[in-house]
């Protein structure tokens, strides 16, 4: 069954019990006023009657008249159950209305039937002193008749007017379901378009009120459909972007190969050039897994106390050897700073922003190394004097893939534009995070600043972001791409 016809059906159900209680409630309530009202009109004739009798031991010694009002109908019995009069709209041949209750002690009242005609009977018992001895009996009755037909008319019109009142609310409830759940048909229906056209892009149209239930409905569809249009494009063009990387190597190894079949023997620059291609791929696909191991917080990490100092002047050693004296490196600023974390992945980040200011810094340059203490914080920072990055390229420059100028790549082996990427994850798992600052023409800081370790916790290492929320904030700057 449909919600609408549900709802139809529970508003009508509702209503038709409302008036049922409410209808038995009235028809209750008539009949007995009526009927009091009756009681009340028979024993103020019978305080009538008895008020004007004369009554001794021997029995009933005088009645007034007995034509009291026209519905009121008067007998009067002896003790032994003999009639001794009645009014005068009572035929002659009349009996007693209620014979049965010719023995009752108190006054009672009983119904009876007189042919078709309902009535309602008082016996009153007629006692004289001493010891309120029963001498005969009074009976009233008066006839039911306006009360058995006030009922019958309120039950036709109970009837009549609730089912119309029933099949009226049904029709205006199902008007109003419908016109409150047609924005639902149309969420499906786009939604169902969505399936179909394999669009992602549609939204659903708001005309309501945007802060009702539909509106809000709505409101949460489209931004579903946004976040997964974005997941899908980042998908896409992170496909797109492998895909295209994993290319090249492979060209160049099927161009070797064909090489190496068209001279019949294996050439040795060939066989070079084709393992240097598979450890370029080797090197991408292994990064790409600790990519993606980082961003979903997997990223299996030792959690030690590592002193940065020590960290960076190894790296510094490692960094004058790669330089080859084209480019000078330089140790600045060098504080004393233990930090918690990982010292592997900590050495690759500082190996990999450093051989990224050897690679990007012209020879004569300068590389420049330096560790400082910033209230609870580390910063550990890679200064160089290379070409920069431009100011709009700067919020993209952690994305997956991103290269500022491809053809800037200077060696044959570099990267892939992921290192950047993991750095990033990798500082983040350390509930650190990582900073750049360049000048086109003048140079780049990259900057790791990392919680230290210290007896209290850090202020900020509570607000470790969620992996969830930095991919958000991740994809929210590829977006803008
Ligand atoms: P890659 O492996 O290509 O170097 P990265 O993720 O390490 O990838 O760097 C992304 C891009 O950022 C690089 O392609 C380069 O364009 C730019 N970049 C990184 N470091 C520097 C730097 N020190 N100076 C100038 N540009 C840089």
């Amino acid at each position: 069954m449909t919600l609408r016809a549900r709802l139809t059906l529970w508003y009508a159900a509702v209503l038709a019990g409302v008036l049922i209680l409410f209808g038995g409630a009235v028809y209750v309530i008539l009949s007995v006023s009526m009927t009091r009202q009756i009681e009340q009109t028979l024993e103020r004739t019978a305080d009538d009657i008895l008020r004007a009798s004369q009554r001794s031991v021997g029995g009933i010694t005088l009645l007034p008249p007995l034509d009291l009002t026209a519905n009121v109908y008067v007998e009067v019995f002896g003790a032994d159950g003999a009639l001794v009069d009645m009014s005068a709209n009572l035929s002659a041949s009349q009996t007693s209305f209620d014979s049965a209750q010719l023995t009752a002690k108190v006054r009672t009242f009983s119904n009876a039937q007189a042919g078709q005609v309902h009535l309602r009977v008082l016996t009153v018992p007629i006692v004289v002193p001493p010891g309120e001895r029963i001498i005969g009996y009074l009976q009233l009755a008066s006839s039911l008749e306006t009360v058995v037909q006030a009922r019958e008319m309120l039950l036709l019109l109970l009837i009549t007017g609730g089912m119309l009142a029933v099949v009226a609310a049904a029709l205006v409830g199902g008007a109003t379901a419908s016109a409150a759940l047609r924005p639902l048909d149309q969420v499906t229906e786009t939604a169902l378009q969505i399936t179909r056209a394999d669009d992602l892009s549609r939204r659903i149209p708001r005309s309501g009120p945007a802060n009702d239930e539909v509106g809000r409905l709505i409101l949460a569809f489209n931004e579903s459909l946004e976040r997964l249009e974005h997941l899908f494009e980042t998908q896409r063009r992170f496909l797109a972007d492998v895909s295209h990387e994993l290319r090249t190597p492979l060209t160049s190894i099927r161009g070797n190969v064909d090489l190496i079949r068209r001279m019949g023997k294996p050439d040795p620059e060939s066989l070079d050039a084709i393992t240097s291609e598979v450890d370029r791929m080797t090197r991408m696909v292994q990064d790409l897994l600790l990519l993606a191991q980082a961003e979903t917080g997997k990223l299996p990490l030792a959690s030690a106390v590592v002193e940065l100092d020590t960290l960076m002047l190894e790296v510094y050693q490692q960094a004058k050897i790669l330089a080859q004296d084209k480019v000078a490196v330089h140790i600045g600023r060098e504080d004393q700073a233990r930090v918690l974390g990982d010292r592997d992945r900590l050495k690759q980040v500082l190996l990999n922003l450093v051989g990224n200011a050897l690679e990007y810094t012209p020879p004569g340059g300068r590389v420049t190394l330096a560790l400082s203490c910033v209230e609870d914080w580390a910063r550990l920072t890679v200064s160089d004097t290379g070409p920069g990055i431009p100011q709009d390229e700067l919020p993209h420059i952690f994305e997956r893939f991103y290269r500022i100028d491809r053809s800037r790549r200077r060696t044959a082996a570099g990267g892939a534009g992921l290192g950047l990427s993991i750095a990033y994850w990798i500082i983040r798992s350390h509930q650190g995070r990582l900073e750049v600052a360049s000048e086109v023409g003048k140079g780049s800081t990259f900057s790791m600043w990392l919680p230290l370790h210290m007896t209290r916790p850090p202020a900020m290492a509570d607000v470790r972001p969620s992996p969830a929320r930095e991919a958000r904030e991740l994809e929210g700057r590829q977006r803008t791409r």
